[in-house]
């Protein structure tokens, strides 16, 4: 019956089942609070509940203490690029929406209200998200396709008191960010120097340009390319004021002619669109990020296969090096929700992705190892970021976020006794 239901043939009997079984879907909510007697009611609800809404009513801020709001963050989505699958709708993008909450709830007790909005007109997504401000602690913005996802994430952070994160933009940049710090070290190259070239100039592909540009890549040195090839000065067809900051004189049409004596590769676009002869006229030492989903724009073997001195990351989980942003917005959040942070800079980002990069550095403890199979993992080529499930990403990451949201007076609240927030937040 569900597989009738679903238009999704392909998808296994065990997803579907995962789904549906014991009850539908993947999230509920559970009171924390207990609610079994005549006291406990006149508490939650009327009369007592008054007393916290007077108290918020003359003080805003106490609404940090007597609500789940400064753990709560709402995922929005319309579903207009969902995952790899485009345009299926909001109905449709519930699913991964629910997913994220999971995601949000297991890596780091973070609390989530997913929210599918039956809209694309970005003006309405807008107010509808500053409209419901009140509610959360952040907002995560999801699967919102580009270049509508640009605008709508620009003016809601100008806009609103609290964190608005679009993940498909800036969590990827942030674990390749991460990638790139720990791939430039091992292979002793210069950030200044490197000589960049994106593949796809959608929600990733500019986020990520822009994060390395503020980590020192020079906007000389980084050529872009999407559907039609090189993003050139004075190109027309195919633009948007996103991709026209990315815009360089060269001589360069094709992918193939920008990657002659490139330093690092960066696929944000579609699958299988790199040749191992595009990789063999690369630099020395290349750095392959290879991020399509669920195919890389090459075949890991291939990529090997073509130069045994590249670093090459794939968003897959079946080989190494995987890029992939449940590294980043669980503990991002948690650090930026933890010191009530009023939004996400491009300095907390930076911050996020060398706290990853620090902790690739550190001897892998026993537990991760057995998390994977018993696999043993050691900084180099072939590790260069931190698996998801390595319980000290927490505490790297959300600290790292915190204090970079405080140096910047972005916090609403201070943290003061660092361990004691490290404690907390192993537990
Ligand atoms: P998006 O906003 O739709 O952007 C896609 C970009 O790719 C567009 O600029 C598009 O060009 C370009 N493109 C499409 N086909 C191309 C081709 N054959 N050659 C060159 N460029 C091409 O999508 P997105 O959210 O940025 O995601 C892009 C890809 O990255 C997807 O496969 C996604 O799964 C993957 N991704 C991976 C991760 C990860 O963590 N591993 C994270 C995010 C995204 P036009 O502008 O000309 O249309
Ligand atoms: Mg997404």
């Amino acid at each position: 019956m569900y597989k009738e239901a679903c238009p999704m043939t392909d998808f296994k009997d065990d997803v579907l089942s995962y789904h549906s079984f014991p009850v539908a879907g993947k999230v509920e909510v559970m009171p924390t609070k207990p609610c079994q007697t005549a006291d406990d009611l006149s508490m939650a609800y009327t009369p007592g509940v008054a007393l916290p809404v007077k108290a918020i009513a003359e003080n805003s801020e106490c609404a940090k203490t007597f609500t789940s709001r400064q753990n709560l963050v709402g995922v929005v989505s319309n579903g207009t690029a969902i995952l790899g699958l485009g345009n299926l709708g909001p109905l449709a993008s519930k699913p991964v929406m629910e997913g994220k909450g999971v995601l949000f709830k297991r890596f780091a007790d973070v609390d989530v209200f997913d929210i599918e909005l039956d809209t694309e007109d970005p003006k309405k997504i807008i107010d509808i998200v500053k409209t419901m401000e009140p509610t959360f602690g952040g907002i995560n913005l999801e699967d919102i396709k580009a270049p509508e996802c640009f605008e709508i994430e620009e003016t809601l952070i100008e806009l609103c008191n609290i964190p608005v994160f679009h993940d498909d933009q800036h969590g990827t940049a942030i674990i390749c960010a991460a990638g790139l710090i720990s791939a430039v070290d091992i292979t002793g190259k210069k950030m200044e120097e490197l000589k960049v070239v994106f593949n796809g100039a959608g929600a990733a592909g500019i986020s990520c340009a822009k994060l390395f540009v503020s980590m020192g890549v020079k906007y000389e040195n980084l050529t872009m390319c999407d559907s039609r090839g090189v993003i050139y000065k004075g190109r027309e067809a195919g633009m948007n004021k996103y991709k026209d900051i990315f815009a360089v004189d060269t001589d360069a049409r094709t992918l193939a002619d920008a990657m002659v004596g490139a330093d690092v590769f960066i696929g944000v676009s579609q699958k299988d669109v790199v040749s191992q002869d595009m990789l063999k006229s690369m630099a020395k030492d290349p750095i392959v990020f290879a991020m399509a989903n669920p195919d890389p724009e090459i075949a890991y073997e291939d990529a090997v296969a073509a130069r045994d001195d590249l670093i090459m990351a794939t968003g897959r989980s079946d080989y190494p090096n995987q890029i992939n942003n449940v590294l980043g917005f669980p503990f991002i959040f948690r650090g930026a929700l933890d010191v009530g942070a009023t939004k996400i800079s491009e300095g907390m980002k930076i911050a996020a992705a060398r706290a990853l990069a620090e902790l690739a550095k550190e001897p892998v403890p026993e537990s991760v190892a057995k998390a994977y199979g018993g696999k043993s993992f050691s900084y180099g080529r072939e590790y260069i970021v931190p698996k998801p499930f390595d319980p000290r990403v927490i505490e790297y990451e959300a600290v790292a976020v915190a204090k970079a949201a405080m140096d910047e007076g972005l916090a609403t609240n201070a943290i003061e006794d660092w361990d004691a927030y490290r404690d907390a937040l192993r537990k």
